[in-house]
């Protein structure tokens, strides 16, 4: 985990997470957790009884896993909040009541995803331009919904929550929701065993802005997919604002129904790219600023240059770097620097070796790993083959010698034909195309 054990990763965490919330809020809820057990990538925290576990769970769970994300530059971690069984509901000694107000509903937001905080570039003009829109007027027709996507770490969530900042900041009579999928499913759910849909129905009530994140796990979920369905027509049919975050565009999402797609492109569909090298370096400055942090500007041309996917990576590395400094009282320089990047890309690294590339692949074409390393050349084996090869030749520096070795021992000639064939492929057929990316988007998402 970088240069962090868990128990310190949580320290870090509730350091951050104390910045983004009312001191009261902060105290009565987060300060007492400890952290327990790290459960291969799930991290338990305890708290002093199971409500409170289950209440910064529903109220700060999405928020904290953002947090924990960012700075451990892992995208696969996740948190387990546990109370004392023993101890159960509230007690006499609970100096917090269970708070029933609107917002314990909405996520929470992260206190600097808001508009000030971010930088605009080419990667992303679209999608600001869209939710600055929106944020002005609501439901005007041309851009509801609005549909932001992009791939991991790229500002979706800090777009959806700048626009939820707005509302709040200039005109509280417009009032929104900022929900996440993950919620809003888990909440169908919980209905479905209750048998009463009043929860789920008044998620969307009352409201002039829907601010909905990562509806791409509504994949699958084909009940929830019918109830929001029609929560989405009633909100749209009154004129209410429909924001969605996807990490795919509308068609990209697989077992969706056509006339949910179809809905999803109504209005503005614009995507978020990765940054240009300018927009990269704009955004370090903003984290310096924040942190407070004195960094030559070398140091930051050598961070923007380094890491290039992924904004959260970005913020994770100077999150990190302002941690160390404050904790070992060092500045910031190019040898402290390097030794994080290294750490960072070694993360990386270490997740895209020919055999989780191959493996991946393998899924994704429902074949096995055997077949695409051996010899078989039939149509369905030799394509995801051919896939695998360009692959690994994209994302590892293996030299076509080691990847045709790897591949049962087939020359460089044949790696090169497999890479021009999927090059070509690529053009001409669109489904391909998109389960290339789909792997991609896999493999590199940590
Ligand atoms: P996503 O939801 O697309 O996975 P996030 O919105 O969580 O990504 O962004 C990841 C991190 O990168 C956050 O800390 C966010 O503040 C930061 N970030 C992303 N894009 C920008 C930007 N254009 N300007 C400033 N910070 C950004
Ligand atoms: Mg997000």
């Amino acid at each position: 985990m970088n240069a962090f054990n868990p128990l310190e990763l949580w320290n870090l965490c509730l350091q951050e997470a104390e910045k983004n919330l009312e001191s009261t809020e902060f105290e009565s809820w987060l300060k007492n957790s400890t952290y327990e057990d790290i459960n291969g990538t799930r991290m338990v925290i305890r708290f002093r009884n199971s409500f409170v576990a289950g209440h910064v769970k529903s109220r700060f769970g999405s928020m904290l896993e953002e947090i924990l994300r960012e700075i451990a530059g892992r995208n696969d971690l996740a948190l387990q909040f546990v109370g004392d069984p023993a101890k159960p509901g509230p007690s006499s000694s609970d100096a917090v009541t269970p708070d029933n107000s609107s917002s314990s509903d909405s996520m929470y937001l992260r206190s600097n995803y808001t508009f000030d905080h971010f930088v605009v570039g080419p990667n992303n003009q679209l999608a600001h331009a869209g939710a600055l829109a929106v944020s002005r007027d609501a439901g005007s027709t041309t851009y509801n919904p609005l549909f932001i996507y992009g791939g991991v770490g790229l500002g979706k969530t800090h777009l959806i929550q700048a626009i939820a900042h707005r509302l709040r900041q200039e005109d509280s009579r417009r009032t929104f929701r900022y929900l996440s999928t993950e919620y809003v499913v888990g909440t169908f759910i919980k209905c479905v065993l209750q048998k009463d849909y009043t929860k789920f129905r008044l998620l969307f009530q009352g409201i002039d802005y829907l601010l909905m994140d990562d509806i791409q796990f509504l994949e699958g979920k084909v009940e929830t997919q019918e109830a929001f369905f029609h929560r989405f027509n009633e909100l749209h049919q009154q004129g209410k604002q429909i924001v969605l975050t996807s990490d795919r565009p509308p068609h990209e999402l697989k077992d969706l129904p056509e006339r949910l797609i179809s809905r999803f492109q109504w209005g503005l569909v614009a995507d978020i790219k990765p940054p240009e090298y300018e927009t990269r370096l704009a955004i370090l400055m903003l984290l310096v600023r924040d942190e407070e942090l004195d960094v030559s500007h070398e140091v930051l041309d050598y961070i923007a240059s380094s890491i290039r996917k992924n904004v959260r990576q970005l913020s994770g590395v100077i999150h990190r770097l302002a941690a160390i400094s404050r904790l070992t009282g060092c500045n910031i320089d190019m040898n402290m620097a390097q030794k994080e990047i290294k750490s960072t890309l070694g993360t990386i690294a270490r997740r895209l070796t020919p055999g989780t590339i191959t493996s991946a692949v393998a899924e994704v074409f429902d074949i096995s790993p055997g077949q695409l390393k051996g010899k078989q050349r039939k149509r369905n084996i030799l394509v995801p083959r051919q896939v695998a090869i360009s692959l690994i030749r994209e994302l590892t520096s293996m030299s076509l010698k080691d990847i045709g070795a790897f591949f049962s021992g087939r020359d460089h000639s044949t790696v090169l034909n497999s890479i021009e064939r999927i090059q070509e492929l690529r053009e001409s057929d669109p489904e391909l195309n998109r389960r290339i990316e789909e792997i991609k988007r896999k493999l590199v998402s940590i």
